[in-house]
């Protein structure tokens, strides 16, 4: 879709409205309009789709989704933001809602009538907390998919396999009810300022959530069992009440450590523990 009025280059934006980073809003812009149509690409075709971006910044990423067709509402805490983002909804008439706020006090889910993609160029201080949020949900959750940066590090946290040290609570809490890969490693040079690590664009889709576990049980679980991940499960897990004896019903050795488990062994001592 194209915009009514020409848009003027990000750059000039951001000097037009003095739109220095700031660090402690996780500011890493990004400009480079292909790296932007590629990231706005993943979710799929987005022609007439509802689309949640959080920290739009002075648009780059924005623009994009716009230009693949979407709508999208945008959710933007720095203030002097707001007057760039406006100039973008006045060149996509009816296409762009801006919300001054904090997107960790937002209750997102209530701004939509059909359920949004995701997708955003997370500040990192956020990032994690805000995934926790939108994996904790009811099931199937109120979005379509995330399309989310991250450091490069906590991509691979959230996406990884057993055996493997980045292997833990994020990656059971986010894998046991939906799909999730690295759609694209972002190298930190494409970022205004470079940010002092490599980034990586993660996506994610819901499934259907296993039967008699609840997310919160799992939550628990996880964050015990990881908590000493280096020791056998029959220690790191003596908090929780029969752990052993759940363990051994569904035929895990108390022996094995944490991070040996597969999301569907975390499921089933999930279920065994009630
Ligand atoms: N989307 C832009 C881009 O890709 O160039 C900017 C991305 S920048 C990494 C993160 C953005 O999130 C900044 O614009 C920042 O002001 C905003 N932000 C930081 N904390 C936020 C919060 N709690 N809620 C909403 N936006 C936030």
């Amino acid at each position: 879709m194209n915009p009514v009025t020409p848009l003027q280059p990000l750059r000039e934006v951001i000097a037009r409205h003095g739109l220095s980073a700031s660090k402690s809003l996780g500011q890493n812009f990004l400009f480079d309009g292909q790296l932007l149509a590629r990231i706005a690409a993943i979710p799929g075709d987005l022609t007439d789709q509802q689309v949640l971006e959080i920290g739009p910044g002075p648009g780059g990423l924005t623009r994009a989704l716009l230009m693949a067709g979407a709508r999208v509402t945008a959710i933007e805490r720095d203030r002097r933001c707001i007057p760039a983002l406006a100039e973008l909804s006045e060149a996509f008439p009816d296409r762009l809602t801006v919300i001054e706020g904090d997107a960790l006090r937002v209750n997102a889910a209530s701004l939509f009538e059909e359920p949004p993609h995701i997708v955003s160029n997370l500040p990192y201080n956020v990032g994690t907390p805000l995934l926790v949020g939108w994996l904790s949900g009811t099931w199937l959750p109120w979005w379509k998919s995330c399309t989310l940066m991250f450091q490069k590090e906590v991509a691979e946290r959230i996406v990884a396999a057993p055996d493997n040290s980045a292997y833990g609570r994020l990656a059971v809490l986010t894998q046991w009810r939906s799909d999730a890969r690295i759609a694209m490693p972002v190298h930190r040079s494409a970022f205004t300022p470079p940010p002092k690590v490599m980034s990586a664009v993660v996506h994610i889709t819901p499934n259907d959530a296993p039967d008699g576990v609840t997310f919160r049980t799992l939550e628990r679980l996880t964050a015990t069992a990881f908590g000493q991940r280096r020791k056998m499960l029959r220690q790191s897990l003596k908090p929780v009440p029969n752990a052993v004896e759940a363990l051994e019903s569904i035929g895990i050795d108390p022996a094995r450590r944490a991070e040996t488990l597969s999301v569907a062994e975390f499921v089933a001592l999930a279920r065994a523990l009630g």
